[in-house]
């Protein structure tokens, strides 16, 4: 713990957003347009019986925030029900792309920010709530979210943290006592949910959307402010605005961009809903909905029902959607820069930049020195796991212990490739959809050998890449479940071990295991909508 920990209901709050951009005030929630804004001032509306069901300890730690009782004055902010001195709750106006369409404005229907926090290194923490209630943004919706959605946010956004993907973080879990009604399949079949809160930590959640809007409705003075409180606060170091720095702010985003895209293709976690109103400026993986974690691996698969017959989002279309969310948002900044000429070129710098980071993640997975003729290696395998429907995460993390055994001990090649193969697949024992993955394993085990360093230090380096606990979706749903009758033991067993997802936990084997059958169906685990 550190020294100088405050409660959150007596933190000071900082309003850098809402005190240099044009808001707006009228007090009326009901849904409308707001022109010429870039948010509007809005309070949360409190819920019945906030109590506290779960909390980020280091997350908390870094911001100076002491861990609050269950209920009482802290949870109350962090519910909505009270504000702490000095703070400007905003609903943020922005609009976006959805499913390849132009969707025109959306922005915060059910998140309100509650303003900045200044971490123990100085840095500002925008907090968010998300499911505080309606906002002049809120469309035909009701501003809440529920808690399976809500358990989500809170245990995935941690844990891509902890794998070193960039992310929005997740502060706290609260529940409302309040009911919330949806279809979650949108199957005519509404039920009532317990509610619930996240509140949702990030330097900002400024989107690609936020810039589409203003561009879109002809709002240039309004553009350029965004873009210039942007890098004022987020790219200090790139100087100040002016077409060239616009220009390298763009080249930037394309590069954050590009690194985490690459960072999900190596964990195997899958967006489910990149439209550009789900693409964060500052390239952090944000607004966790029907996401899902490959099981078998599989290009084609996405979680999101919504999105089946186009399967727009699947896992092996994520690398080419940020792109064209990337030209989405290059059009919207051309009135910055003069011409899309000049934004061109940078866009041509994401697909360079995706593959090299995508190659060192796999490369430091595999346990190689990266080489060039090492290539054919890398783009084999891909094929090869989907063949065999390998599980990512076991068959990585299981490769960890066998190949730098197989290093110090040859003869057992074939034996210790096969039990491999077992435990790592979807497929039955023997299955020729096995063949491609043992070929590849030969010809890296050969490549293998090549390396210069001691098998138990290529050990060693293989486990630190390669996570042994990722938030595997049967047990998100178990969790969720679990909670939905009072159980939190799930939900905190899954948040320790994800803390630590590169170590051994032996006392929790079971939340590294491989998906049982009966969850390869099961609506909550294999398919989730966007009603949340
Ligand atoms: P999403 O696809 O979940 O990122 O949401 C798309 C848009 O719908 C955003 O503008 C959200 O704020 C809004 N939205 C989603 N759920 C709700 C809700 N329950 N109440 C109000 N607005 C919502
Ligand atoms: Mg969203």
């Amino acid at each position: 713990m550190s020294h100088s920990t405050v409660s959150i209901d007596q933190a000071s709050f900082r309003n850098s957003f809402a005190e240099e951009l044009r808001g707006d005030t009228a007090a009326d929630l009901r849904p409308r347009q707001v022109p010429g804004y870039h948010y509007s001032h809005v309070s949360p509306t409190p819920v019945r019986d906030p109590h506290l069901l779960a909390w980020s300890e280091e997350l908390a730690d870094f911001l100076g925030l002491t861990r609050p009782p269950e209920r009482g004055p802290a949870v109350e902010v962090l519910a909505g029900n009270r504000q702490a001195p000095g703070m400007q709750p905003v609903a943020a106006r922005y609009g976006g792309h959805q499913f390849g369409s132009w969707a025109g404005q959306l922005g915060d229907g059910r998140a309100i920010s509650l303003g900045e926090l200044m971490a123990l290194d100085g840095s500002s923490w925008e907090v968010q709530l998300k499911g505080a209630g309606p906002t002049p943004y809120s469309r035909r919706a009701d501003g809440r979210a529920v808690l399976r959605s809500s358990v989500r946010e809170f245990l995935c956004s941690e844990a891509m943290y902890h794998l070193s993907v960039p992310t929005t973080r997740a502060l706290s879990l609260v529940g409302t006592g309040d009911e919330v009604v949806r279809d979650m399949f949108y199957s005519g079949n509404p039920l009532p949910e317990p509610g619930a809160i996240v509140a949702r930590v990030a330097p900002s959640f400024v989107r690609f959307g936020s810039f589409q809007i203003l561009t879109a409705t002809g709002e240039i003075d309004n553009l350029r402010e965004l873009a210039d409180y942007v890098i004022r606060h987020h790219y200090p170091e790139l100087g100040a605005p002016s077409p060239a720095v616009y220009l390298s702010w763009f080249a930037e985003i394309c590069r954050r961009t590009a690194v985490m895209v690459a960072h999900w293709q190596t964990v195997g976690f899958v967006h489910g809903v990149m439209n550009t109103d789900n693409m964060s400026i500052l390239g952090l993986t944000i607004d966790y909905g029907p996401y899902g974690w490959l099981e078998p691996y599989d290009p084609d698969w996405t979680p999101n029902t919504t999105d089946f017959g186009q399967r727009r989002y699947a896992f092996g279309q994520q690398p080419r959607v940020a792109l064209w969310n990337l030209m989405m948002l290059a059009q919207a900044l051309v009135p910055l820069v003069g011409s899309a000429d000049e934004l061109t070129p940078v866009l041509n710098s994401y697909a360079g930049i995706y593959t090299s980071t995508y190659r060192t993640l796999l490369f430091r997975k595999l346990g190689l020195t990266p080489h060039p003729d090492d290539l054919p290696l890398l783009s084999a395998l891909p094929d090869a796991l989907t063949a065999a429907e390998a599980d990512m995460t076991l068959f990585f993390r299981g490769l960890s212990y066998v190949a730098p055994m197989l290093l110090e001990n040859g003869a057992m090649e074939e034996q210790a490739l096969q039990d491999l193969l077992e435990a790592a697949t979807y497929t039955a024992p023997g299955s020729p959809a096995h063949e491609p993955l043992r070929q590849w394993l030969g010809q890296y085990v050969a490549r293998l050998r090549q390396e210069t360093a001691a098998p138990a230090a290529i050990r060693e380096q293989m486990l630190r890449a390669n996570p042994k606990y990722v938030l595997r979706n049967y047990l998100a749903q178990q969790a969720i479940e679990a909670a939905e009758t009072g159980d939190l033991s799930l939900l905190n067993n899954l948040q320790h071990v994800l803390r630590t997802p590169y170590d051994e936990h032996p006392e929790h084997e079971d939340l590294a295991a491989k998906r049982p059958e009966w969850a390869s169906t099961k609506p909550g685990s294999a398919t989730l909508s966007c009603s949340s």
